[in-house]
């Protein structure tokens, strides 16, 4: 059977929030520093190439991507952060973005937030995870590249920030992720499914 999620498209890519389709329907975003596996995981969950080619794609890196999986519900390509080379200006000009969208967007359901398992709540991940907790958004985070560690050492990384999650008291939660495997993905469809209003 196909998923919902492979009907994905490409919609549209905004440089600011006025670009954006009306605020209705509902919207997923997915967000991570930049190698962490964002186009990879899209291109899991959608099986579609295109869509991480688009994410990929030179010039629109610093956009918002939307993909529509129908009329009603889409998913938000954030730009990727903590690219070692971007100019201090171009880095203000995502955060800024990304905060505007963050705060502005009414039909936002929740982020996934990708992080190496290897290099995982690093200072611009912390820093995400407290703005969202302010603005009282929930947040599910994938430790990709699961298969890159034992299954006892991800199972280790994965007890150890669980507990420090406790301190955020919006939702926030957290499940091992292979894009690579597909490791994880019946997890992360549950979680987007609550999201969208797939029951
Ligand atoms: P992005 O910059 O966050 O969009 O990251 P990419 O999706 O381009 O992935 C960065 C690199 O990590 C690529 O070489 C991917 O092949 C690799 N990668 C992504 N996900 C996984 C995974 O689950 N396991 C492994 N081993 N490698 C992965």
């Amino acid at each position: 059977m196909t998923s919902h999620y492979q009907k994905a498209y490409f919609l549209l890519s905004a440089a600011t929030i006025k670009q954006l389709p009306p605020d209705q329907g509902k919207e997923v975003a997915i967000v991570g520093r930049s190698n962490a596996g964002k186009s990879s995981v899209l291109n899991t969950l959608t099986h579609n190439k295109q869509l991480a080619r688009v994410s990929k794609t030179p010039g629109r890196t610093q956009l918002i991507n939307l993909f529509a999986l129908d009329d009603e519900r889409r998913m938000i390509d954030l730009p990727g952060y903590g690219f070692a080379k971007v100019p201090e200006a171009i880095k203000q000009k995502w955060q800024k973005l990304v905060d505007n969208y963050i705060t502005t967007r009414a039909c936002l359901q929740g982020l996934i937030l990708v992080m190496d398992i290897r290099h995982p709540f690093r200072p611009l991940d912390i820093q995400l995870l407290e703005f969202c907790n302010y603005h009282n958004l929930s947040v599910h985070i994938l430790l990709n590249k699961a298969d890159k560690l034992s299954k006892a050492a991800a199972n280790r990384t994965l007890q150890n920030h669980l507990s420090a999650l406790t301190v955020y008291h919006n939702s926030v939660t957290l499940q091992l992720f292979s894009a690579l495997k597909g490791m994880g993905i019946d997890s992360l469809h549950q979680r987007l499914n609550e999201w969208y209003g797939w029951t």
